[in-house]
């Protein structure tokens, strides 16, 4: 069986949320998001072990709010966060010290991930060696000037949105920073730290709900979501 440990980044300051409580931590439910996740992960036979990335602050806040009230079975390891997503990435990359195949990185701030996501995407970078989610685009995509005038228009036919989570095997996701890091390279997301070293990776099929939670209206929209599919049966 594949063996996997997963890299949950929760780092952000969640300026973008305008709140006083970061976003991973508000509540969808009775739970902090952050926790949903956790969950899921915890959930998927294919993962044994999980490196939460939250800012060193916030280390026994998470261990009292977070993962007190959840009772996971996988082990648990707390990691500081970086400056950026990226550096939180690999930050939590530094830290993986067992023997695992594969890492699975997840932005925590998107709850509703599934165990069968999640291993769908461990499985795409056992065969493959990197595998992300995402969705097709359904809007006209177009590149934009700073002076706010079109510049063109995208091949909607070939556009996906990426998703996390995004799954590697161990050796070639941490080249894959250990490259960006030493050359300057910044990505928004560890498919495109890949890419940088012209190695392929493999995009499946996401779910429109694995929203990322950044703003007040995805709140509102997470709010919808987590009645209708949590609030059921949810695999
Ligand atoms: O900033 P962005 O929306 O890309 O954040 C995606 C995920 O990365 C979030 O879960 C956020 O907490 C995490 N992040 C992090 N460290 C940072 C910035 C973002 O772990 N410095």
């Amino acid at each position: 069986m594949i063996s996997a440990c997963a890299v949950i980044v929760a780092g952000g300051k969640g300026e973008r949320m305008n709140s006083d409580i970061r976003k991973q931590y508000l509540l969808l439910g009775n739970l902090p998001i952050l926790s949903h996740t956790l969950l899921a992960f915890d959930s998927c036979p294919l993962v044994n072990r999980i490196y939460l990335v939250v800012p060193e602050i916030d280390f026994e806040f998470c261990r009292n709010h977070i993962l007190a009230p959840i009772h996971l079975t996988s082990e648990i390891e707390l990691v500081s966060g970086g400056k950026e997503r990226q550096d939180s990435v690999y930050n939590g990359l530094k830290a993986i010290t067992d023997k695992n195949d594969i890492v699975v990185i997840h932005d925590g701030v998107r709850p509703f991930v599934t165990p069968k996501l999640i291993e769908d995407c461990i499985n795409g970078a056992a065969k493959d060696g990197g595998c992300i989610l995402g969705v097709p685009a359904v809007d006209t995509l177009k590149n934009v000037g700073k002076d706010g005038y079109i510049l063109n228009t995208m091949q909607r036919r070939d556009a996906w949105l990426a998703q996390t989570p995004q799954a590697f095997q161990y050796s070639l996701i941490k080249e894959a920073h250990d490259h960006a890091m030493a050359e300057g390279l910044r990505g928004t997301d560890d498919a495109s730290l890949v890419e940088y070293l012209e190695k392929s990776v493999r995009m499946i099929p996401g779910s429109p709900y694995n929203i990322k939670i950044t703003n007040q209206e995805d709140m509102v929209i997470a709010r919808a979501i987590f009645i209708i599919i949590k609030g059921q049966e949810w695999t």
